[in-house]
């Protein structure tokens, strides 16, 4: 589960991470108020999820109120999209956070490297832009560490990283703010946690001016005050309802949509799909043992994509029973009558 900036940058500062102060606004009236209260320049920063949100118009520097006003209003509504993100995603909600003088840009960063059964932290001193283009172009500008998630981060591991992003001077602020990131990252099951920018401000302050964070879903059990900060908006309609049904459900964006019965089966089915050129609209997985009511509920959703243009089953009749799937399949069929094969 991803959060949001805001709800990433609440838990961070939990943590002892600088972050700029701010706080959300779901109407322009709410964002002005808070212009006002900050009563410094401001950005205005859509809360979506994609990535690279600056580049696509959802990041604005407001040097008054009047331009907060003006600022919000323009992304407020706006469906804000990139090269990653043709298909775009609307800005229902705008954090206002006070705007840090910057004198440069840094990128900090942890995630679980299942290679090394390890947490990776990364830094570099080119930071701002995204760290995939750094990674791919100049990789010898990241600094890499790897930290046993029972010990944490260590003193002698955010000396080098520091050292490396030529952040040395500031290493006791630095040290701190990189324990603080890791121990996040463990306590909350994260398998990544951002800050990026993280930056040096005019004033000589380290501060966190965005921050990313990702949550193991299949850690939710244990982390129930995620729950909370879920946000349906962000969700796509489908993989909402499935979650509710029980369902293993992932939205692709091919057009034969899959029923299958077990994780194993429906990926090697995507991947026969694949294989002779076909394009799958889902991975949809109905569990050992569905009844009828799950299978109504799996096609439902599968249906309800309108890129779908067949819809393949692969059903093994093991502890899933064959004819009560196709009962399943026979109640939607007379119900929607599905203009697919
Ligand atoms: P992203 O594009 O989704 O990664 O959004 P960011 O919050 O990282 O903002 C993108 C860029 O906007 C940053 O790299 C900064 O250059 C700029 N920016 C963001 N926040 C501030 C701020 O508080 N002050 C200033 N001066 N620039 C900012
Ligand atoms: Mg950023």
């Amino acid at each position: 589960m991803k959060l949001h900036e805001y709800q990433a940058k609440e838990v961070l500062a939990k943590y002892g991470v600088p972050v700029n102060e701010g706080q959300v606004a779901d109407t322009v009236d709410e964002a002005v108020a808070i212009a006002r209260r900050i009563g410094r320049p401001v950005m205005i920063k859509a809360q979506v999820m994609m990535g690279g949100r600056g580049k696509a118009g959802g990041v604005k520097f407001s040097k008054d109120v009047d331009a907060a006003r003006e600022n919000a209003q323009n992304i407020l509504g706006k469906v804000l999209k990139n090269e990653q993100n043709p298909k775009g995603e609307k800005v229902k909600r705008v954090l206002v956070a006070d705007a840090a003088d910057i004198a440069k840009e840094f990128y900090l960063g942890a995630a679980v490297d299942r290679g090394t059964h390890s947490i990776v932290v990364m830094g570099s001193a080119e930071g701002g832009v995204e760290i995939e283009q750094v990674a791919r172009e100049n990789p010898d500008a990241i600094i890499k560490v790897y930290v046993d998630p029972r010990m944490g981060l260590q003193d002698y591991q955010a000396r080098e990283l520091a050292f490396g992003m030529k952040l040395g001077e500031y290493l006791p602020e630095f040290t701190k703010m990189a324990k603080a990131l890791v121990k996040v990252l463990i306590e909350h099951d994260g398998s990544l946690v951002e800050i990026n920018p993280l930056v040096l401000t005019t004033g000589n302050k380290l501060l966190a001016i965005d921050a990313k964070m990702d949550m193991d879903d299949n850690a939710m059990f244990r982390q129930p005050w995620a729950e909370e900060l879920r946000d349906p908006a962000a969700e796509e309609e489908s993989e909402r309802q499935a979650r509710a049904a029980g369902i293993s459900f992932v939205q692709l964006d091919g057009d034969i949509g899959c029923m299958v019965n077990g994780a194993g089966l429906a990926m090697a089915t995507m991947d026969t799909i694949k294989e002779y050129g076909g394009s799958p609209a889902n991975f949809l997985d109905i569990g050992g043992g569905a009844r009828e009511d799950k299978v109504e509920a799996a096609l439902r959703i599968i249906l309800s994509d309108p890129n779908v243009k067949s819809v393949m089953f692969n059903i093994f009749g093991g502890i899933t029973r064959g004819d009560v799937v196709a009962n399943g399949i026979v109640k939607v069929l007379n119900n929607m009558k599905p203009g697919v094969p």
